[in-house]
């Protein structure tokens, strides 16, 4: 079957070809390991799982590498692990276990490689120096600076105006960067930074620059020019117009790769995600009250390059939906994973999960359980999602029965109060002439 995918770079949906079909091969970019992974990263990992299992199920899973890496060295690491008082190494470590089993709890398959960057600072280098040599970066004041003049046809993936680029590039504006553009490949460690010995001569120690991070990953593990490169759209400038300005200067190739993918934003009832604002989620926190395939559920509900609205009410809704799809026994017993062809159809089409979901539902109204199963399974949900919510039954048992006092004595604004309370304890009342019974919502 023909997969589409939506490119951004040509901004049109067009024919995957993959350059080797025994090899597919797709760059993911990674977490920044300083804290736990917001629900908002959640998305490109769940996003590119589904890519990867569609394209396993396309071309054979040995056919397919997927890499996606550990960024370990950073501004903000350093800053945490001062402030806790760790060992940066500590640090990342911690978060990245804690990543791995976030994911693995959202039904993410591991990536084939997880490259991390600390153990690439020699590939950085090689880069580094090869686009010195060649005149496409120069070295000022201990730091080495990508020239991005010395290559024309700079800025074709954000297409973005001159200005707003140098507006952009200026948040690290720096008196020895010759434009303004100009972008560190590499920055000088003053004494307690973490460092390396520098590439191209330069005598004092230093690190490299996020963007050259991800030209030498990906280099290494995916050759000069793969197949699809992927993230979320903040990540199409800087970090990803500058991945491939480095990427092709240093190869003298047309391309980095074929295929650039981005999936849009996740913001929390209506509002920008932000710590200030109070709803900021980790998965780690979200999934002591959810179970993971709920949260992959409910990504999978949109679009991956829409914007996502992450709401109680559609979670809800999620884990309603899932019960509903897997209230059969044999479900939990079977095993085996197959995409059906109605499914295979409209994930083809540009990953349209929204449409495939709405074939899972019409699998599951046809009673054609030999297929639903296998292609849950095959996406992913293995389980049956059970409520992770609890609730103190003794109280829920006490304001039962005061609710029922309260009814007895037709006091039933005192009644509807009780209930209220229960339901925001996730009770939900069931009255019938034996009584009333309880439940919890999810
Ligand atoms: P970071 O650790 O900030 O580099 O982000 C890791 C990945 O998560 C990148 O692919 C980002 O584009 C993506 N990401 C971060 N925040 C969001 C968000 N609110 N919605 C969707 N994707 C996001
Ligand atoms: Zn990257």
């Amino acid at each position: 079957m023909d997969l589409k995918l939506y490119d951004t770079l040509t901004r049109e949906k067009r024919l995957f070809e993959p350059i080797d079909r025994n090899r597919v091969r797709m760059y993911v970019c990674g977490p920044t390991v300083y804290d736990y992974a917001h629900i908002g990263n959640a998305r490109p990992v769940i996003v590119f799982d589904v890519l990867y299992r569609l394209l396993r199920h396309l071309y054979g899973a040995d056919h397919v590498k997927y890499v996606r890496n550990i960024t370990d060295v950073d501004d903000k690491i350093n800053a945490r692990a001062a402030e806790r008082g760790i060992p940066i190494r500590e640090l990342t470590e911690e978060t990245y276990r804690n990543f791995r089993e976030d994911v693995a709890a959202l039904g993410c398959l591991p990536p084939d490689v997880e490259p991390r960057a600390t153990e690439h600072i020699e590939e950085m280098k090689i880069l580094i120096e090869r686009l010195v040599a060649s005149g496409h970066a120069y070295v000022a004041e201990g730091h080495v600076l990508f020239s991005v003049p010395s290559m024309p046809d700079y800025g074709q993936l954000s297409k973005r105006p001159l200005d707003e680029m140098i507006a952009g590039a200026r948040v690290d504006v720096a008196p020895y960067k010759r434009h303004d553009q100009d972008f560190v490949l590499w920055k000088h460690s003053k004494p307690g930074e973490p460092g390396w010995p520098s590439p191209c001569g330069i005598a004092t120690p230093g690190r490299p620059g996020w963007h050259i991070e991800c030209s030498a990953m990906s280099w290494k593990h995916l050759g000069e020019v793969f197949d699809i490169h992927g993230g979320g759209i903040d990540l199409v400038f800087p970090h990803h117009e500058n991945e491939i300005a480095q990427t092709r200067c240093a190869f003298h190739t047309p391309v980095m790769a074929n295929v650039w993918m981005h999936n849009g934003f996740l913001q929390v009832e209506g509002e920008k995600m932000s710590k200030s604002l109070g709803n900021f989620f980790t998965i780690h926190d979200l999934l002591k009250d959810w179970p993971g395939e709920v949260l992959r559920f409910n990504m999978l509900r949109t679009h991956y390059r829409q914007p996502i609205d992450w709401t109680v009410k559609g979670l809800e809704e999620s884990y309603n939906i899932l019960r509903s799809l897997t209230d059969w026994p044999e479900f939990l017993t079977g095993k085996d994973e197959r995409i059906a062809p109605s499914v295979l159809e409209t994930l083809c089409d540009d990953l349209n999960t929204p449409m495939a979901i709405a074939e899972i539902h019409a699998l599951h109204k046809k009673g054609d359980f030999a297929s639903l199963g296998p292609t849950l399974r095959a996406l992913g949900f293995h389980q049956r999602p059970e409520s992770k919510r609890t609730v103190d039954a003794e109280k829920v048992n006490l304001l039962v029965a005061e609710r029922l006092d309260a009814r007895k004595t037709r006091n039933f604004s005192e009644a509807d109060r009780i209930r209220d309370e229960l339901a925001k304890m996730g009770v939900v009342l069931k009255d019938s002439k034996d009584g009333t019974t309880w439940e919890i919502a999810r």
